[in-house]
């Protein structure tokens, strides 16, 4: 167990803590990014991501998250695999804690912790990872063009997803639990109006079936009534959108979070509740959760961070 000092300690490794550990380590305030659980982020399970500027032929998710990585590290960002698991924001310099027990004294925080999606913990969502299997229709929507998909979730972003997935395949499946869809007036109007979007009420997925990917889905309706029934459906995707999960546990109550648990940032900045500490990327926003949005405040972050080091040093 060690005690160590960092002008700069950027928690989470997706584009947004790279790009803060590029902008940082240029600006030579020697950031220390600890990579987290999921070294690299979400994108390190994403295939082929052709959305991101600046690479015309589409990267690999993972060897994109590699770019970021060295690039930071060019610069002298200290990349360490571990997980900050405790910090204490009670004063400044902030305490924080690794899971091995060394202690890091940073003079600022950048928490660029992520978002996970949530699954529905079936087994096969686990066996078809990348295999027709994803949480992003944006990402991967167009390797179903002219096919069969399916959308589970029936609030705004399966809305969405299903709407925008409707313009690429042949048919699109909503899979919804209840007998409604949560979704706003509008999403729901477009949806139901929509010509090659079937939604299936009342269902639940029991299981994914298929050779070298998915071709089909199990799906129960009215699940435990006397009415129970089970039936297939032909789909080559299917795509979760019963919402995320920002990263934010280890931070115990310390900064304020939105009603949804993601980091409330002041304004256009990426300031928090706690001067000199900063969040950027997916941690702190609900709504887009791109990548390109995610290096964005990445960036802005590391700026705030070393304006806020100027006004604070003597
Ligand atoms: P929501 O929490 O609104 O909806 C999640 C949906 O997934 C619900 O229909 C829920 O069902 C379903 N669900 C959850 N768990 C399961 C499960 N285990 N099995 C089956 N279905 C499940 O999440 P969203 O991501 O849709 O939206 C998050 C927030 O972001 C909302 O406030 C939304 O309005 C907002 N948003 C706004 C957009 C816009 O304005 N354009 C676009 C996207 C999001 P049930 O209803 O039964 O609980």
């Amino acid at each position: 167990m060690s005690e160590e000092k960092t002008k700069v300690l950027i928690i989470g490794s997706g584009p947004a803590g790279f790009t803060a550990g590029i902008y940082a380590s240029r600006a030579n305030l020697k950031p220390l990014i600890y990579e987290g659980i999921q070294p690299g982020g979400q994108l390190m399970q994403t295939t082929e991501i052709e959305n991101f500027p600046g690479y015309p032929e589409g990267v690999q998710g993972p060897e994109m998250m590699d770019h970021f990585r060295a690039q930071a590290m060019r610069f002298g960002a200290e990349i360490r695999s571990s997980v900050i698991e405790k910090v204490d924001f009670s004063q400044r310099p902030f305490r924080c804690v690794d899971e091995d027990g060394n202690v890091i004294i940073a003079d600022t925080v950048i928490v660029c912790t992520g978002a996970s999606a949530k699954y529905l913990g079936l087994a096969d969502e686990e066996k078809y990872r990348g295999m027709g299997v994803s949480a992003c229709a944006t990402c991967d929507g167009f390797f179903y063009r002219k096919k069969n998909v399916a959308v589970v979730g029936g609030g705004d972003t399966a809305c969405e997803e299903a709407l925008y997935l409707a313009t690429l395949a042949k048919k699109v499946y909503l899979i919804v639990r209840k007998d409604y869809l949560r979704a706003s007036d509008v999403m729901r109007k477009r949806v139901q109006e929509a010509e090659n979007i079937e939604i299936l009420f009342n269902c639940n997925t029991a299981g994914l079936f298929g050779e070298d990917g998915v071709e089909g889905a199990r799906i129960i309706r009215y699940k435990g009534t006397p009415q129970e029934e089970e039936f297939k459906i032909d789909i080559d995707g299917f795509f979760l959108a019963i919402g995320h999960r920002p990263n934010t546990s280890f931070l115990d109550g310390q900064l304020e979070l939105d009603g949804e648990g993601y980091i409330k940032v002041k304004g256009a900045t990426t300031h928090t509740s706690v001067e000199g500490v900063f969040a950027a990327g997916d941690v702190a926003d609900p709504r887009y959760r791109q990548a390109i949005a995610a290096a964005g405040t990445g960036c802005r972050a590391a700026l705030d961070a070393e304006k806020f080091l100027m006004e604070h040093e003597a």
